[in-house]
């Protein structure tokens, strides 16, 4: 049994997710890996030895709860949730479904908020603790083609801060990441082919790559190895050919 502290990564089935979650298993934290498709965590290549996985949509507060307690039960109190979760359907406002826009608010927003329910009162309670919410570029930016995502992202950036606000004298640390655009399969849900195209041909202006999410892992678990008393707000972190 390890002395480590559990982890907590919801969306952990691919993209950020899964390399943070590489990173922490290597460095011996219990963890906790939410995501709703469980052949993929199963397939990550972890060692399991300290490593739960829980088939969990984050929009669904009372699976998120009862995972969460489960691996509590195992490895003691969550001592830190990486709020990763996210999509990202990109399309126009005139034309892109209100059930695309309900997706992304639920899943982006009400994900976190989830999230950190689950855990906010025991971090307080015992005075530590932290949480990292994967937000975006897009949470502080605009971008065209992405007005319900950026809606979800500011959410997300407002949100963070003012939980962080509340929660300062408590000693418990909320951070922001706010990555610009990375290899994962996160546009793989986009349903517009023209947004899919304008952000193609965005992606080509900086030389067909963008940010591979292993450095957005390393921020994540850099955030978390400073000391309790020390937070790292918020990091921006992007491609250096990304001009936007
Ligand atoms: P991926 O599509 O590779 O990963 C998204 C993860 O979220 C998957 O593991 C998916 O798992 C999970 N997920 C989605 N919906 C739910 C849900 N309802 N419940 C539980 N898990 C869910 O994309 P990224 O790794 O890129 O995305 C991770 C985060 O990073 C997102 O919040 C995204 O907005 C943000 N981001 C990404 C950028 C990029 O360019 N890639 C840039 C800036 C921010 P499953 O399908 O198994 O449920």
């Amino acid at each position: 049994m390890t002395n480590k502290k559990l982890i907590v990564i919801t969306g952990a089935s691919s993209g950020f997710g899964a390399e943070i979650a590489k990173l922490f298993n290597v460095a011996g934290n219990p963890l906790l890996l939410i995501g709703r498709n469980i052949k993929r965590m199963e397939a990550l290549p972890l060692d399991f030895q300290n490593v739960m996985l829980a088939q969990v949509d984050v929009t669904n507060l009372e699976d998120f709860t009862a995972s969460v307690r489960a691996a509590e039960a195992k490895f003691g109190p969550t001592d830190l949730l990486v709020n990763n979760a996210g999509v990202m359907l990109l399309g126009n406002v005139e034309n892109q479904s209100a059930h695309e826009w309900q997706t992304m608010l639920d899943t982006n927003v009400m994900g976190v908020l989830n999230g950190t329910q689950v855990v906010l009162q025991n971090m307080i309670d015992r005075q530590g603790g932290t949480i990292i919410n994967m937000s975006s570029i897009a949470g502080f930016k605009a971008f065209t083609n992405h007005a319900a995502y950026v809606a979800s992202k500011f959410g997300v950036h407002g949100a963070t801060e003012t939980i962080r606000q509340e929660v300062a004298s408590k000693n418990v640390r909320i951070s922001l990441v706010a990555p610009g655009a990375a290899e994962t399969d996160l546009l793989t849900h986009v349903t517009s082919a023209s947004a899919l195209s304008d952000y193609q041909a965005w992606k080509e202006s900086m030389g067909g790559l963008t940010l591979d999410p292993k450095y957005v892992a390393q921020t994540v678990k850099y955030i978390y190895d400073m000391p309790q008393a020390v937070e790292i707000r918020e990091v921006s972190i992007a491609a250096t050919r990304q001009d936007a």
